[in-house]
């Protein structure tokens, strides 16, 4: 793949081929700090390793948040499933874990608390959809609660920090 130009991020005057490592910032030779694991920025260079884990870019955060709704869409119809099968629980913590990990893996795998608001909502809004009707008239079952619980905390458990 060619490299297409850039231009530095602290010198948008200079034109560059290297990126952050870390950030993904186009960085001018006056710019770039070697590392154990790469060239980076001055910012990233500076900070320890894993102090940015969990900070998204503006296009991961998009792509969290598209992965968020997919979760939330597919969950309806699933979830409607699972709720009546006798294993409602475990599926529902293994379904939410699932649904954890593939916005997690949307956003670039940093997890970081907005990937894990994003994997507890879009996966409570199924249970939502399906559960909201019985939770007005009061006839919801503990296990139908238990098992969105489960899910919302697998979801959210699959995007903790590393
Ligand atoms: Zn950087
Ligand atoms: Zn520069």
């Amino acid at each position: 793949m060619m490299a297409e130009v850039m231009y530095c991020y602290r010198h948008p005057g200079r034109e560059t081929r290297v990126s952050c490592a870390t950030c993904g910032r186009p960085i001018c030779t006056e710019c770039m700090r070697p590392t154990a694991v790469g060239i980076k920025c001055p910012d990233d260079a500076r900070l320890p390793r894993g102090a940015r884990a969990g900070v998204m870019k503006p296009d991961q955060i998009v792509k969290s948040l598209l992965a968020g709704v997919g979760v939330a869409l597919v969950g309806i119809p699933v979830i409607s499933v699972i709720l009546g099968l006798p294993l409602r629980l475990l599926i529902s913590a293994v379904a939410g874990y699932g649904a954890g990990i593939l916005i997690n893996r949307a956003g670039g795998r940093n997890g970081g608390p907005l990937a894990i608001t994003i994997s507890a909502v879009a996966t409570a809004i199924p249970f939502l959809v399906w559960l909201a009707p019985e939770i007005l008239v009061g006839t919801i079952s503990l296990f139908d609660i238990l098992a969105a619980i489960l899910a919302i905390v697998a979801a959210s458990l699959a995007n903790r920090r590393l």
